[in-house]
């Protein structure tokens, strides 16, 4: 059976390939390594991004959600 995203992202962050680099009010900026190379996503501009070519919520993004989440005011 293939692993879903989700699965992937948890199985990301257990692995320890996830590195958050920036945290504040407004921005998130992350890496995250998978398929031999490292992806670059974040939060910025009220939207969550990804480099890779996922379409939708991506392994990466999932792992960064389960880690950090969107500020309501
Ligand atoms: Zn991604």
């Amino acid at each position: 059976m293939r692993e879903g995203a989700e699965a992937k992202g948890r199985r990301y962050l257990v692995e320890g390939r996830l590195l958050v680099e920036l945290v504040d009010a407004r921005t998130i900026r992350a890496r995250c390594r998978g398929n031999g190379r490292v992806y670059r996503l974040g939060y910025d501009a009220e939207r969550w991004y990804c480099d890779c070519q996922a379409l939708g919520l991506c392994s990466h993004l999932v792992a960064l959600q389960l880690v950090t989440v969107e500020a309501k005011a």
